[in-house]
């Protein structure tokens, strides 16, 4: 009999029933398909993990409790006596081991875009002054580059955007410090960490990598690369909510050093002496600024219960087995030629998420919305649509791709 898990051949379409058994067989043997009943999920196809991730079950109910009991009642005694005041650091030794950091070394608090200019402004101080240049990648979330020009100009410096394929060429003596993109968020393209740290310390500069879309996707090894500064959200592949605080994660001699531009009194080894001047806190306090948002860092806290005994590296298997499959049925289901795919075909080149080229994209994803299959759409052309292995299924791959298809029809004829 033939194998239902195997792949379609490109010269083959598959008759009917084909997808359908392949789906439901690799549902059948996908380890961690008991985790989509830790989410609160309906019938749509959710292909937007990337940009908010599905509301975790424990959520409301933690957040119920922090409100009524820690706040209602206890009010100012939750500071201490709720773990209110060392929630950022705790949180932090969660995220800890899904980026490969260790512990004592990840802080949580702000959004993404402020961390990145903690980042970037403390790398930037580590350097000598004739290390003129921030090289960032050209193709960035349009934050980063924003964030990467400021610093530039109060550090005075000049950026340099460069592709991220080109950063590791480009790092030399005048390199004060590479911002690069994990994931690229419109392409997926998954960028070499391993070799690009390597290339900008061989060249003598810290490296500031953005994981936002990386964290909870696929195995990032920060330590195993020596990676000097990390940030990352935590409301896409992490669901911790809309607006959910950022991380910044930083190595053991770049946390001791670290020089922040927002010293605020959230950082100071002991704020509560209330000193005229500023002395930085050990630790990963000292990545901190102003007084945490409790009710997102405490939804975010719950929400990443739903890691508990996950294993990230079978995430990654799953993501690229779903992402796998969605290109093999969009190839089986969609006449050739009315999409293009942008993301690399090479695993070893893929995030978790498809991008898919399409002439009248913004069309074509306001009617798949309105069809129940949710993704989103990107300028100038591109419909994207993230996996996410913890509670997406190859059921609703198959269902999102039929969709696209009678959408695509639909659209082309009006
Ligand atoms: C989502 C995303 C951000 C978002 O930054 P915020 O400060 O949270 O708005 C930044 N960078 C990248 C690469 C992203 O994908």
């Amino acid at each position: 009999m033939a194998d239902p898990t195997a792949p379609v051949p490109p010269d083959a379409r598959p008759g009917p029933g084909v997808l359908d058994a392949r789906a439901a067989a690799l549902d059948a043997a996908d380890p961690l398909r008991e985790r989509r009943a830790a989410f609160v999920l309906d019938d749509t196809v959710y292909l937007d993990g990337n940009s908010l991730g599905a509301l975790p079950r424990a959520v409301p109910v933690r957040l119920a409790e922090v409100v009524a009991r820690e706040w209602g009642e206890l009010r100012i005694r939750s500071w201490t006596e709720s773990g209110w005041w060392t929630a950022p650091e705790r949180v932090g030794d969660r995220i800890a081991p899904l980026v490969g950091s260790g512990p004592g070394r990840v802080v949580v608090g702000d959004s993404t875009s402020v961390n990145l200019f903690k980042a970037l402004v403390g790398a930037v101080r580590t350097v000598p002054d004739d290390r003129d240049e921030i090289l960032v990648d050209a193709a960035t979330f349009p934050t980063d580059g924003y964030i990467a020009a400021s610093a530039a100009r109060l550090t005075g410096r000049t950026l340099r955007p460069v592709p991220a394929a080109g950063i590791a060429a480009a790092a030399g003596p005048r390199t004060a410090v590479a911002l690069v993109n994990h994931v690229d968020y419109r392409t997926g393209t998954l960028h070499d960490l391993p070799g690009i740290t390597a290339a900008v310390h061989a060249a003598g500069a810290p490296v500031v990598w953005d994981l936002c879309h990386s964290a909870g996707a696929l195995p990032v090894e920060l330590d195993a690369h020596g990676v000097d500064f990390a940030v990352g959200c935590t409301y896409k592949y992490l669901n911790g909510g809309p607006g959910a605080p950022a991380f910044l994660a930083l190595r053991a001699d770049r946390l001791a050093a670290f020089d922040s531009p927002l010293p605020g009194w959230n950082s100071h080894a002991d704020p509560f002496a209330m000193a005229a001047h500023h002395t930085p806190a050990t630790g990963a306090a000292r990545g901190r600024v102003g007084t945490p948002d409790i009710l997102s860092l405490l939804a975010l806290d719950a929400a990443l219960d739903v890691w508990d005994g996950v294993d990230i590296g079978a995430v990654r298997t799953k993501s690229l087995a779903l992402t796998d499959f969605f290109l093999d049925c969009v190839a089986a289901e969609l006449p050739p030629g009315t999409v293009e795919s942008v993301t690399p075909a090479d695993h070893a080149r893929r995030g978790s998420q498809i991008a898919l080229r399409h002439p009248d994209a913004a069309t074509v994803m306001d009617r798949l919305i309105a069809a129940g299959v949710v993704g989103d759409f990107r300028p100038p052309d591109v419909l994207r649509f993230g996996f996410t292995p913890l509670y997406t299924s190859f059921a609703d791959t198959l269902r999102a791709a039929r969709t696209l298809r009678r959408v695509v029809g639909e659209t082309a004829s009006a």
